[in-house]
């Protein structure tokens, strides 16, 4: 696998979950049920647009703790990495913020803090870089510093942390309400990742011939923690050719009797049995 397919997983994180309600509504909506619906149409708009299929640390209303969603995010082999809020850490009143760790997309961040602004109509008040990754953790607390912080120490330098106005002020909150709105705020998030991405690959050596890539792959594999037989031929009958360790990801060149061929060149198949997650890899790629 080469490093082309490692920087091409996007993981996104909804804010809170479970027990943890973030933020209430003047209504009593909660901020962690408006971070999982707009992170699930991101993903949705992702696919779309580029046919990226982001990997989200939550799609339900499970609590998972800070370490937990940097260390999903680096199993998965994220390149970037998103965390939504509707929360403010305090003061009076409702802004978006947002936290970027690499400055090379400094002036996306600000394009992108404005435009979500603009469409809660509340004031875009700081696109900040978080540049000092090395202090120390003292809790679990989710907060921008400790989720950047676990990020970037796992080699993810395109994290962000959006804090998209504030749901327990009336005027956020009553905007939260509309369909359109959380579609829109999802559409722009997505376009954001896809500029991140075009950004990033149009000074990578792969984007030149990068076409034979994508032609080759049309499935990454996801593969579960362990060790595993490699063989010959797609089914437990053939010789074992090789191990392959899992956890980590793997192209597809094809299925056989529903054993996936993880080579171009040689006959090697994996079982379906080893399989985590299987992730479609993009056709309509990069806006
Ligand atoms: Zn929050």
């Amino acid at each position: 696998v080469g490093d082309f397919l490692l920087n091409s997983i996007v993981t996104l994180g909804a804010g809170h979950g479970g027990y943890d309600f973030g933020v209430l509504s003047p209504s009593g909506i909660a901020e962690k049920d408006i971070t999982l619906e707009i992170i699930s149409r991101t993903k949705e708009q992702l696919n779309l647009m580029s046919g990226i299929d982001a990997l989200t640390v939550r799609n339900d209303d499970s609590y998972v703790s800070t370490v937990k969603r940097a260390q999903l995010a680096a199993a998965w082999g994220s390149y970037c990495h998103m965390e939504l809020h509707m929360s403010k850490l305090n003061g009076s009143s409702s802004f978006v913020s947002i936290r970027y760790c690499n400055v090379d997309h400094a002036a996306a961040a600000q394009d992108l803090c404005k435009s979500l602004a603009a469409t809660l109509n509340i004031p875009a008040v700081g696109c900040i870089p978080h540049l000092d990754s090395t202090k120390f953790l003292t809790s679990d607390i989710e907060n921008y510093e400790n989720i950047l912080n676990l990020l970037v120490n796992s080699g993810i330098r395109n994290s962000f942390y959006i804090q998209c106005g504030c749901l327990d002020e009336a005027k956020t909150a009553q905007k939260l309400t509309q369909t359109n709105i959380i579609i829109k705020i999802a559409v722009t998030l997505a376009a954001f990742i896809c500029g991140i991405f075009k950004k990033e690959h149009n000074s990578s050596p792969y984007l030149d011939n990068g076409e034979h890539v994508f032609k080759s792959y049309d499935k990454v594999l996801l593969l579960k923690r362990g060790l595993f037989v490699v063989r010959s031929g797609p089914g437990n009958e053939f010789t074992a050719v090789r191990k392959i360790t899992g956890g980590m990801l793997t192209g597809c060149f094809g299925l056989k009797n529903e054993w996936y061929r993880i080579s171009q060149l040689r006959e090697e198949y994996i079982s379906p049995a080893i399989i985590q997650n299987v992730l479609y890899f993009p056709q309509k790629r990069f806006l």
